[in-house]
C-alpha cells in the first residue's frame, strides 16, 4: 500500500512529506534524535484526524501525536516509520464559562495564549510548566504537566473536567463533562490525562478555569546550605501555609541566570527560595511576613520581600527560562543538558536533597539542582556530554541512584515530565522496588483495550 498517496487523499494539502520539513518534527525538548518519520499529518477537523487513525489502524502505520514538542524525556519524537499528527491547526479557544468555571478548547492552544485569553474575564487556567510559552493544552494534559503554579494548584490531573478523543480505530469518544462534580463509572478522563499519547488523539479538552488571584508578593531567601532550604520549605508547610510558587536554585544554576539575565545573588549563597504568596490586598502584607518568620528561623544569610510587579515578572520569567540558560552554557556542541525529575513527600526534602547532592559528588558531575520544592520536585539539570561514553555511564548511574532517592522516600521516579522514553527503565525499577510489578501488566492490559494493534506512540512508557 501506498501510504502516501493513501493519507494525501485524505489530508490534502495538510500533509508535509519534504524531508527538509519534516526535519524538525525528530526532535523534541530533550537530547533524543529522533528517525525521519514517514510524514507529518496536520489534520485541521476532527473527521480529518479520525479518517487518518482509521487507516493508520487498519495498515498497521505507527502514530505519535505533536503538541509544541517541548517534552523533555522523548516522549514526542518519532522512533520509526512513523506517522506525526501535529494538532498545530486546532488552536482555537471556543467556549468560555465564567460562571460555571470552565473553558472548552482545542489541543493545539498554547497555554500562555489561554491564560492571555481568560484574563480577560478576570480567569486563568493554572498548570504553569516553565514552557508555558510553547506548550499546548494536549501536550501537557498527555504529560499531566505540573509547573510552577502547582504548589497551590496542583497538576494537570486537577484541572481537566472531559476530553474528546479519537481512539486508534478512528472512532470518537467523549469523557467527563462539564461539571466539578461526577461519580459516574470509571474516570477515564483521568486515564487520559498523562497517557503520553498511547491511547487515542485528544480533540478537545474541557478545562476548569479559576478567579485570578487578588493579590500576591514575594519573599527570595538565601542559604548556604541544601538542607537548610528543605527544612525551611518543610516547615513552611508544616505550619499550614501554602505558596502560590515555592521554588529552589542552587549555585550553578544563579550563576547561570547571572550571567544570561543579568540577575544579583548574594556571593555567599548556595541555594535560594523564591516563595510566592496569594492573598486579599488586606492581608498579603501580614502574610509575607509570617512567611519571612518561619524561612529566617533557617539562618538564611539574608531574606527580602517585594510587590513590585516588574520586579517579580523579571525574575519569574528568569526561573521559567532557567533550562534554556543552563543550555545555554554548555561548553561543547556534543553536551546536552539531562533532566532528572523526581519528586518525595515535603517531610523528606532535607534528606533527599542531601543524598542527591551527595550522588553528584560520587559521579563527579555537573549538575545543576533546581525545582518545585513545595511539591517535592527536584530537577536535577545534568550536563552530559553524548560523544563521550564514560561520561554518559556516569550520567546513566547518576540518573538510577537520583531516582532510586525518590522511591526510597516514598516518592516517584517521574513528577511531572512524564516516562517517554527517558524513563522507561526507571518506571519498571519503580513497579519493581514498591512490589507492584502487576500493576505494570494492568497498565499494559489498558493499553491493548485501547489501542490492539499497537500503533500509538509505540515503544513508549513501556514496550507493550
Ligand atoms: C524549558 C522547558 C521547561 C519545562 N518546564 C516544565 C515544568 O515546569 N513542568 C512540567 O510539567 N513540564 C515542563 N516541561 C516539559 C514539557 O514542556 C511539558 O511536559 C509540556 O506540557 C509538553 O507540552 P507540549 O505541547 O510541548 O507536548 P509535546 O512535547 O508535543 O507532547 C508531549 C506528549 O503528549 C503527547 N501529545 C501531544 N498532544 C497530544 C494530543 N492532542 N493527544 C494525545 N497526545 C498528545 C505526545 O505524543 C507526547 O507523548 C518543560 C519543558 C521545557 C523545554
Amino acid at each position: 500500500m501506498d501510504h502516501i498517496r493513501e493519507l494525501s487523499r485524505i489530508l490534502g494539502s495538510n500533509l508535509i512529506t519534504e524531508r527538509e520539513q519534516k526535519i524538525p518534527y525528530m526532535t523534541d525538548a530533550s537530547y533524543y534524535e529522533g528517525d525521519l518519520p514517514m510524514a507529518v499529518a496536520i489534520p485541521d477537523t476532527v473527521d480529518q484526524v479520525s479518517a487518518v487513525m482509521k487507516y493508520c489502524q487498519g495498515n498497521s502505520v505507527p502514530v505519535v501525536a505533536r503538541g509544541g514538542g517541548t517534552a523533555l524525556t522523548g516522549s514526542s519524537i518519532p522512533m520509526e516509520d512513523m506517522l506525526v499528527i501535529s494538532l498545530a491547526k486546532f488552536d482555537r479557544i471556543l467556549e468560555v464559562h465564567p460562571e460555571d468555571r470552565y473553558a472548552i478548547v482545542e489541543p493545539g492552544v498554547k497555554l500562555d495564549n489561554l491564560n492571555q485569553h481568560l484574563q480577560k474575564y478576570g480567569f486563568f487556567y493554572p498548570p504553569d510548566p516553565a514552557s508555558s510559552i510553547a506548550a499546548t493544552v494536549g501536550g501537557s494534559i498527555s504529560t499531566n504537566a505540573g509547573g510552577l503554579r502547582a504548589s497551590m494548584y496542583g497538576t494537570t490531573k486537577n484541572w481537566v473536567l472531559g476530553l474528546e478523543l479519537v481512539l486508534p480505530d478512528g472512532n470518537k469518544i467523549n469523557t467527563g463533562g462539564k461539571v466539578l462534580k461526577r461519580t459516574a463509572g470509571y474516570d477515564l478522563t483521568s486515564l487520559l490525562v498523562g497517557a503520553e499519547g498511547t491511547l487515542g488523539i485528544i480533540t478537545k479538552a474541557i478545562v476548569k478555569i479559576w478567579p485570578l488571584v487578588e493579590s500576591k508578593g514575594r519573599i527570595l531567601a538565601y542559604y548556604d546550605s541544601i538542607e537548610k532550604v528543605g527544612s525551611a520549605i518543610s516547615d513552611l508547610k508544616g505550619k499550614g501555609i501554602t505558596p502560590l510558587i515555592a521554588e529552589f536554585l542552587d549555585r550553578i544554576t544563579m550563576h547561570s541566570l547571572s550571567q544570561t539575565r543579568g540577575l544579583e545573588f548574594p556571593e555567599t549563597a548556595s541555594h535560594m527560595l523564591i516563595i510566592d504568596i496569594a492573598s486579599t490586598r488586606e492581608s498579603i502584607g501580614r502574610e509575607l511576613k509570617d512567611a519571612e518568620e518561619i524561612l529566617k528561623k533557617f539562618n538564611p544569610i539574608s531574606t527580602e520581600i517585594t510587590t513590585d510587579k516588574e520586579e517579580m515578572d523579571r525574575i519569574y520569567e528568569a526561573r521559567k527560562g532557567a533550562y534554556s540558560s543552563l543550555l545555554s552554557e554548555r561548553s561543547t556542541m556534543s553536551e546536552r543538558v539531562v533532566i532528572g525529575d523526581i519528586v518525595v513527600p515535603a517531610s523528606e526534602l532535607p534528606q533527599a536533597l542531601k543524598e542527591s547532592e551527595e550522588k553528584v559528588q560520587k559521579y563527579n558531575l555537573t549538575v545543576a539542582l533546581f525545582g518545585h520544592i513545595s511539591d517535592g520536585n527536584i530537577h536535577a539539570n545534568i550536563y552530559a556530554d553524548i560523544a563521550d561514553q564514560d561520561h554518559m555511564k556516569r550520567v546513566e548511574s547518576f540518573q538510577h541512584d537520583f531516582a532510586m532517592i525518590a522511591i526510597m522516600h516514598g516518592g516517584s521516579v517521574s513528577a511531572e515530565h512524564g516516562i517517554g522514553l527517558e524513563k522507561k527503565e526507571l518506571l519498571k525499577m519503580e513497579m519493581d522496588e514498591t512490589n507492584n510489578a502487576y500493576v505494570m501488566e494492568i497498565m499494559k492490559s489498558i493499553r491493548k483495550i485501547f489501542d490492539p494493534n499497537g500503533i500509538m506512540n509505540r515503544g513508549k512508557m513501556f514496550d507493550q
